[in-house]
């Protein structure tokens, strides 16, 4: 909408003089204060009246796109609808004026939620133990690859340096390999892409900590010679560390923990309805099988033999990677999402993401290229449109659905393909928005043959049409003085 609100900061709407609250009289005398006492310049405040404060936020807030807004099939990331009752359980008194260091006997509420949902998530993983420490899904990485290092160490087994990582992971996990000292060693896709056992069995050796493994992987096809490659790692003597953050279709359905993966993390963000996006907040919870236990990140959450809580510490433990216990108000969020579905809800989220991926990628197929021609999960790749003669590229197709009211599809991820467009429709959304979603691809497909330099123009309808990206990180301008400086 562009009225005079639009695009300006509250500072460009502030007229000298004007405000939006009246401050009663004291009913007693001004003073001065002493010149010591006061600024040397008066503080640069907006001076705005009331229905321009509320104009410029609530305008400022449909500026962006989100969740709550429309369609949002970002492969990977899992940007399922965030149901309210969540937030309402996070954001409850009795949750938000707790302090991290009190006493546990008076939060023990707040400890059983705590421990009830480590103990979810164990279920759902199939495996023995949780930490909700971690903060994001690298961070729960780096904390799983610390326990199998913590692990080996313990065993004197000093040699083991490397993780293997297949070609199609995401970045995180070549980068938190990276950060916890370990040396990378890539494993190759096959043309089908899943990990090629061979070239993998061919890297083993007693150099290998641990194989990082996303199932289903980011192509959205399941591996399933997982547990064929989960005998030849632990034949090695190397452990396997699952990147939950696809777990999203395997819910209720398959655990991690049967296929033979020792370590995992959950992103709660993604598969558990977290509102996301931007850099956070997250929840990285990381579980281990039986044996690893106690090595996982101080402090934890324990039940006692009385049937109380406690926060506890262990020896044994790789120390701590947070400050406290992790992010509470998203981890109140997941175990709000989980009661509120149930066994039976959870159980649905899965198969429905499976159908609600299936069906888009079967509708377009004719005209974009499938290189994966498979059953998916809950996502799939295209690679660009079928017909390259246009010179139309899965940029221009991303950004060309913003015109059309949509969040574009993770693009140029993974890096298997030279145009991948990664589809993630997750379960809740209905056939009719699958539908628009499937209308808005065919238009694009339409107009690529017909009109392609518009395309190469899209989007020509949003508040920011194509920031340069790389400029806005070298350089970021992020406050009103930056900006002045940078029209003048
Ligand atoms: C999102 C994602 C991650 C990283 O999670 P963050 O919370 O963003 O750190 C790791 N692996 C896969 C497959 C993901 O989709």
């Amino acid at each position: 909408m562009n009225n005079e609100y639009y695009g300006k900061l509250i500072f460009e709407l502030s007229r000298s003089g004007r405000r939006g609250a009246a401050i009663p009289d004291a009913g007693c005398p001004q003073v001065d204060l002493p010149t010591h006492l006061t600024r040397a310049h008066t503080v640069n405040l907006p001076c705005v009246d009331e229905p321009t404060v509320v104009r410029h936020y609530t305008n400022m807030s449909t500026n962006n796109f989100g969740v709550d807004t429309g369609f949002y099939p970002l492969g990977s990331c899992t940007m399922k609808y965030n149901p309210k009752i969540n937030d309402e359980v996070c954001a409850h008194h009795a949750m938000t004026r707790l302090h991290p260091a009190a006493p546990d006997e008076s939060v023990q509420g707040a400890l059983e939620a705590y421990w009830t949902l480590q103990r979810c998530l164990a279920e759902i993983g199939g495996m023995a133990e949780f930490t909700l420490n971690p903060f994001a899904g690298a961070h729960g990485e780096l904390t799983g690859l610390m326990v199998i290092r913590a692990y080996h160490d313990s065993r004197g087994d000093k040699g083991r340096t490397k993780v293997i990582v297949p070609d199609s992971a995401h970045g995180t996990n070549p980068a938190s390999a990276a950060v916890a000292g370990l040396k990378v060693v890539e494993v190759k896709s096959l043309p089908d892409g899943t990990v090629d056992v061979q070239a993998l069995g061919a890297l083993l050796d007693d150099s290998v900590a641990a194989v990082m493994m996303t199932n289903p992987n980011t192509a959205g096809i399941f591996e399933s010679n997982v547990a064929e490659i989960s005998e030849m790692v632990h034949k090695a003597g190397a452990l396997m560390y699952y990147d939950g953050a696809n777990l999203n279709p395997m819910l209720g359905i398959a655990r991690p923990g049967d296929m033979g993966f020792d370590v995992m993390h959950i992103n709660l963000h993604k598969t558990f309805s977290t509102p996301h996006g931007g850099g956070g907040p997250g929840s990285g919870p990381v579980g281990v099988c039986a044996g690893l236990e106690k090595f996982l990140p101080n402090p934890r959450v324990v039940k006692k033999a009385d049937g109380s809580f406690a926060v506890t510490t262990s020896p044994d433990s790789l120390g701590s990677i947070s400050a406290t216990l992790g992010n509470f108000a998203v981890q109140l969020r997941a175990l709000s999402y989980i009661m509120s579905l149930g066994n039976e809800g959870l159980c649905q989220a899965g198969p429905l993401a499976t159908l609600n991926a299936n069906y888009i990628k079967e509708s377009l197929r004719d005209l974009y290229k499938l290189p994966i021609d498979r059953v998916c999960k809950h996502e799939f790749v295209f690679d660009g449109l079928i017909d390259k003669s246009t010179g139309v590229t899965t940029l221009n197709i991303a950004k060309r659905l913003l015109d059309y009211g949509f969040h574009a599809p993770t693009i140029y991820f993974p890096l298997l393909f030279h145009e991948s467009l990664m589809i993630e429709p997750t379960e809740t959304e209905s056939k009719e928005t699958l539908d628009s979603f499937i209308d808005a691809m065919r238009s694009i497909a339409r107009e690529a043959a017909t009109a392609p330099e518009c395309l190469k123009e899209a989007p020509l309808t949003t508040p920011v049409r194509r920031p340069d990206d790389t400029a806005a990180a070298l350089n970021p301008r992020v406050t009103w003085n930056d900006l002045k400086t940078s029209a003048q």
